[in-house]
């Protein structure tokens, strides 16, 4: 089994440190940056990621570039020890280039220009923007090319929005007439004879609008389709220059979660490693059960994105973040725990938004590795030193991977179909669904993968595939080999509706899923949210609720049955022996307690190995990384009470050196990690 050289091969630990913005203390320079240092290392900090909105301290005026500060900044970090996640600047531009080039300004759906301002305000397809984008890139890389600091590439910022103006409307139509070829295709696909939509020129294309058309559900995928095109056309346009004079570094931009608006798996494409910005909203009590088991499916995601490779948790709060509805500090403890878990599920850093609190504007509130106040003498401060020190001895747990025998999948297009789709329910809740079938193999600490439709599915023993309504060309295709081969499949209600253009496939749902899952599904009916019905599986009674499909059998077995309104006794959740394996299907929308109690039986007989031989507390969590030589695992609980738990063999404790067996005690927000040999 192989292990993955370290993301900055030049540093011997795990990264550890965050945005640093030392442009905003210029001023105050001769004692500020001093401290930082003296700070940065005491808090065991040895990557700073600078520059990521620095653009107007680089390049005060056209063409006039000003490194002065940033070889301060690099030399100085060097000298201490520390490695720069160096950005490139594109995720806010200098007022001067907004006035003097108004065309690199975005413009919004309703057709309105932005005026300059906030961030992420710029047209993806600018020749200008471009052009500007490659010259300082190119100007930061051949400055700092063989700089010792120089770790890795930050590329922009938190990547997100969409551009309508007139430049990225000719891009769009260009897009789809490659993709179409003829409008007569393109007309069948849109299924535009309906309300008169039928396009007769290509000029007449244009991207969706809440004011204009909205309604044709094919245009707005292949809208969101191409601004993730946008995204990755101009990733690769920044990322040029780095790769061609810095070839061994590698690059990454700092992703957002399940983000809506652009696919990450296929921006993965442009990027070397993976990295998000984590921001839980911790409640202190028994609902962090639930956080907690969204925040792995979100670690697990961010994992996905490369096919598994270590990734970066590039951005979380030491303390409260400000743009939070309810900026709830951490509690003691909390921060260790909640940094652990990105290193539980396969991360190699742990990074914060920001080492130093800005002393103005926006995110002067922001939690801080150093607050206004100034000194180690904080508790924030003492936190993220005991998070420096535990990372260090993790060294051999870095480019170690996380195996799974389970893949949930979670599918951007598949999302963005179903949020578009008019029917069933308004809010059809697709992310949270996906987030509640992973909860059940969370509780019992089996690893899952979450990975898209396009996915290679041969390397799992177990696919889980919720609410997959847009089944794109080939997918149904390499489900049904995948069962054929003795995997199990795992299906719901809402799967197999729409193709890729969002046209229903005709002679029933799901489908061409129909004779893998041995079902028909003929309506699917929608419940008021204080509705509930029923199912029996197992002997046990299961409240269901928002949406019960009515299944008919062709060829699978019955499982369980509704237990009211006109469809009582008819099939709710079903099994098809298919080829040497199974496809189940899940009718309705359950109660959490039946899709624990489904999997467990699904654990049972696919053989899967939870990496605890015990039953885990409510609110406790188990990983385990592995190089195939040693398991390192990692016991986590997120509950506010202390929990008592069975390690069985267990190992080293890797932050005592102790041995470690048997059962153990884990205090509230405790966390332990120990290793053992295969
Ligand atoms: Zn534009």
């Amino acid at each position: 089994m192989k292990k993955y050289p370290p993301i900055i091969p030049q540093m011997p630990h795990m990264l550890h440190g965050g945005d640093y913005n030392p442009d905003q203390w210029r001023a105050m320079k001769d004692t500020i940056w001093k401290e930082d240092m003296r700070l940065a290392k005491l808090a065991g900090c040895n990557a700073m990621s600078i520059g990521i909105f620095s653009w107007v301290a680089l390049e005060p005026e056209e063409g006039r570039y000003d490194f002065s500060w940033m070889d301060e900044v690099m030399d100085m970090l060097a000298e201490n020890g520390m490695v720069a996640v160096l950005a490139t600047p594109s995720g806010a531009r200098p007022a001067w280039m907004s006035q003097k080039y108004p065309e690199v300004l975005r413009v919004q759906e309703n057709r309105v220009r932005n005026l300059h301002g906030g961030r992420h305000n710029h047209c993806l397809t600018s020749p200008v923007y471009r052009e500007k984008v490659t010259a300082i890139n190119t100007a930061l890389a051949q400055r700092y090319k063989d700089h010792p600091a120089l770790g890795m590439w930050h590329v922009s910022n938190e990547y997100g929005g969409e551009c309508h103006c007139p430049l990225c409307q000719e891009r769009f139509r260009a897009y789809l007439q490659k993709k179409y070829g003829t409008l007569d295709a393109l007309n069948q696909a849109y299924w535009s004879a309906f309300w008169s939509k039928t396009y007769t020129d290509w000029s007449q294309l244009e991207s969706p609008s809440s004011h204009g058309e909205r309604s044709m559900h094919a245009l707005v995928l292949d809208w969101k389709r191409f601004t993730t095109e946008q995204f990755v056309d101009f990733m690769n346009c920044e990322t040029a220059p780095l790769r061609a004079i810095t070839p061994d570094k590698k690059i990454t931009t700092n992703l957002m979660g399940t983000y809506p608006g652009i696919n990450y798996f296929r921006l993965g494409d442009a990027m070397d490693v993976a990295s998000w910005d984590c921001y839980p909203l911790w409640r202190n009590n028994m609902d962090d059960a639930l956080v907690a088991s969204r925040h792995g499916f979100l670690h697990d995601l961010c994992r996905g994105i490369k096919d598994g490779r270590p990734y970066m948790m590039m951005e979380s709060s030491p303390s409260a973040t400000n743009w939070q509805p309810v900026c709830k500090l951490r509690r003691p403890g909390g921060h260790k725990l909640y940094s652990l878990q990105a290193i539980a599920h396969g991360s190699d850093t742990v990074q914060y938004f920001q080492f130093r609190k800005s002393r103005g504007s926006f995110e002067k509130f922001h939690g801080a590795v150093v607050d206004h106040e100034g000194s180690e003498n904080t508790r924030v401060f003492r936190e993220v030193a005991s998070v420096g020190e535990a990372l260090k001895k993790l060294d051999d747990v870095r480019g170690t991977i996380v195996p799974a025998d389970v893949a949930v999948v979670y599918d951007w297009e598949n999302r963005w179909a179903i949020d578009e789709s008019k029917g069933m329910l308004q809010e059809n809740n697709y992310e949270e669904t996906v987030v509640s079938h992973y909860r059940a193999f969370w509780k019992r600490g089996i690893a899952c993968d979450i990975i898209d439709e396009t996915k290679d599915l041969s390397r799992y023993k177990v696919v889980v595939a919720p609410m997959l309504y847009m089944l794109r060309a080939g997918i149904a295709e390499k489900v049904e080999a995948f069962v054929k081969a003795g995997g199990t499949f795992v299906a719901s209600y809402m799967t197999g509706y729409v193709d890729d253009t969002d046209l229903c496939f005709l002679g029933g749902f799901p489908g061409p899923l129909k004779e893998t899952l041995g079902i028909w599904c003929e309506e699917i009916d929608a419940l008021y949210p204080d509705e509930r019905n029923a199912l029996t599986y197992q002997g046990k009674r299961y409240e269901v609720r928002d949406l019960c499909e009515i299944v008919h059998l062709r060829g699978a077995e019955s499982l369980g049955s509704y237990e009211e309104d006109f469809y009582a006794g008819m099939p709710a959740v079903t099994v098809n022996h298919y080829g040497a394996g199974k496809a189940y299907f899940i009718a309705a929308r359950t109660e959490q307690a039946f899709l624990d109690d489904f999997y467990r039986a699904i654990e049972a007989e696919s053989a899967l190995t939870p990496v605890l031989d015990c039953e885990l507390p409510e609110g406790c969590s188990a990983t385990r990384r592995t190089d195939g030589e040693t398991d390192t695992i990692f016991v986590m609980n997120f509950s506010p009470i202390g929990r008592m738990l069975d390690i069985g063999e267990g190992g080293t404790d890797l932050e005592t050196g102790k041995e470690l067996s048997g059962i153990i005690e884990l205090p509230a927000r405790g966390v332990r990690i120990f290793a053992r040999k295969k």
